[in-house]
């Protein structure tokens, strides 16, 4: 599932896309276009430049020089790949932006939970989502103000997109163990020192993944279809039995909120 570092490697690759101009848009799946009402995404969209590509959390941001933004969500499988209108289509491509210099760009999903949102100027899509953890803002004192009360294991807030934006599984999994705090912890009773230490390692973490592109441990790659290279650094995402690297100890899953959790029940106090 692509977390912060795999959508920001996206978006940087997807810089060619700038000044660049919508010709055609073919939509292969309906339901994965949502559009303000009464709009039709691909005429709306038919001649349309693009004025930059970002990054919000998750999610990849067209912004359109008309003010409109397409607001993309990758989900499971989604993938954004750019090609030459001239070469084969993917025979999961979902939603085709034909540019008018020949470049193509492809929303493709095998599982088709991935969303493409034309969204309106001035449009609030991202009232819901919290702090970029990248930002100047997400200092380690608004870290820690953000544990205060919070008797929420740790692990369970730090995916919450609501807090901070961006973190997913691998991540969280992954900052717990730099920082040697168990994902059950409620938030509330780490440390002070502890809380510093997670806010770098979350810093650290997502730092480090962006420098190696991401991590594909499933569908992952990048707007040129190349794999990330995170995945050759783990310390505990999907570890289990094996040695952790700082004690030896045998990396354990649980199962917290939900989701599969690897950490080191030794050094992760
Ligand atoms: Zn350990």
């Amino acid at each position: 599932v692509p977390e912060l570092p795999e959508v920001e490697t996206i978006a940087r690759g997807l810089q060619v896309l700038v000044h660049k101009r919508i010709g055609t848009v073919d939509v292969r799946l309906p339901r994965v276009v949502q559009t303000p009402a009464g709009a039709d995404f691909s005429r709306e969209l038919r001649g349309a430049r693009i004025s930059a590509v970002q990054r919000r959390g998750k999610y990849a941001v067209f912004r359109l020089d008309s003010g409109r933004a397409l607001v993309v969500s990758l989900r499971m499988t989604g993938r954004l790949v750019l090609s030459r209108t001239s070469e084969p289509e993917s025979p999961v491509a979902r939603v085709v932006f034909n540019l008018t210099d020949g470049t193509r760009l492809t929303f493709a999903d095998v599982r088709t939970l991935g969303r493409v949102r034309l969204v309106e100027p001035g449009e609030a899509w991202d009232d819901a989502l919290g702090i970029e953890p990248l930002s100047s803002g997400f200092t380690p004192q608004a870290f820690i103000g953000m544990l205060a009360g919070r008797t929420t294991p740790i692990k369970v807030l730090l995916l919450d997109q609501r807090r901070i934006a961006g973190i997913g599984n691998i991540y969280a999994c992954e900052a717990l163990w730099e920082a040697r705090i168990r994902p059950t912890r409620a938030a509330e009773s780490l440390t002070k020192p502890a809380m510093n230490r997670l806010h770098d390692a979350i810093v650290n973490v997502l730092n480090r993944a962006i420098a190696m592109r991401g991590t594909s441990v499933s569908d992952y790659v990048d707007a040129n279809g190349a794999e990330g290279g995170f995945q050759n650094v783990l310390m505990v995402y999907g570890k289990a039995g094996m040695p952790c690297c700082r004690c030896g100890t045998p990396i354990v899953r649980t199962v917290i909120g939900r989701r599969g959790t690897w950490w080191c029940r030794t050094c992760q106090r």
